[in-house]
């Protein structure tokens, strides 16, 4: 094959005509200690599973990524005790967490390095929000497929916001043009993610936008939903499992 027609990189070799491929990698290697709950949330029980089998559910559903990676704790014990055959092959756990968020994902994308490459998507998502719907992951992809640098779901500030000070009381209240709640996946190239988890490794990016953000590029803000909540607080675990059914009976 002619040299003119290789992406030559050092992680794969293959025609530049191919469509970058798609990957999802979901963070599954928290503790959860905001949940109070004796077992990391993601393996809380939600409509009859544990709450990461709906994440993954929810990415290999969609026909068009390739793999879905799951980063877990080196020391998990509750992964093994769940049967994901359901999935089949497209599942690639890969047991090297860190720290922190930023930590696993940038741990998990290393890993995986002989897998993806430089040019595909991967799609970060979190194993703690369950209620993603197809159409709003369609449409993510289908947005964020045509833009240079990436993007992520997001939702438009509703609520009046303000500002407080350390004793509790109201400061001011804060203009909300212009503001969006960040979701997740958010959807960017494997190097280009890659390079800006390892650029911000020690100030700490809270998601992945933020670490693009910070090698000066803009983001596309695609519009998420609001039933792809992040279960946090014990009552969202409730609203969460209200949310799954009426999503599986096919309300909007
Ligand atoms: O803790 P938080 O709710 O922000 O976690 C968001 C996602 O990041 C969860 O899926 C959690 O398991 C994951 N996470 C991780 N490694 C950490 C901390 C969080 O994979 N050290």
């Amino acid at each position: 094959m002619p040299a003119a027609v290789l992406i030559q990189s050092p992680l794969t070799v293959r025609p530049a005509s191919f469509m970058p491929r798609l990957f999802a990698l979901i963070p599954a290697a928290g503790s959860g200690s905001r949940m109070g709950a004796a077992q990391p949330k993601q393996y809380l029980p939600l409509a009859g599973k544990p709450m990461l089998y709906h994440a993954l559910r929810n990415l290999c559903r969609h026909t068009a990524i390739d793999r879905v990676i799951v980063v877990l704790a080196p020391g998990d014990t509750y992964f093994a005790q769940q049967d994901w055959t359901e999935f089949g092959p497209r599942l690639m756990p890969l047991f090297c967490g860190g720290d922190a968020r930023a930590d696993s994902v940038f741990n998990g994308l290393l890993a995986a390095r002989d897998e993806i490459g430089e040019h595909d998507w991967v799609l970060v998502h979190d194993a703690v929000r369950p209620c993603l719907a197809l159409e709003t992951l369609e449409r993510l992809i289908e947005t964020v497929r045509a833009e240079p640098t990436g993007g992520l779901l997001a939702l438009p500030v509703v609520d009046t916001l303000k500002r407080g000070d350390a004793g509790g009381q109201v400061i001011r209240t804060e203009p909300r043009d212009n503001l969006w709640q960040a979701q997740t996946p958010q959807m960017f190239r494997y190097r280009l993610l890659l390079e800006a988890l390892r650029a911000t490794r020690a100030t700490g990016a809270s998601d992945e936008a933020s670490a693009i953000e910070s090698l000066g590029l803009k983001p596309r803000l695609v519009m998420g939903d609001s039933r792809n909540l992040k279960v946090t607080y014990p009552q969202d675990l409730a609203l969460a499992e209200t949310l799954l059914r009426g999503m599986e009976r096919g309300s909007p």
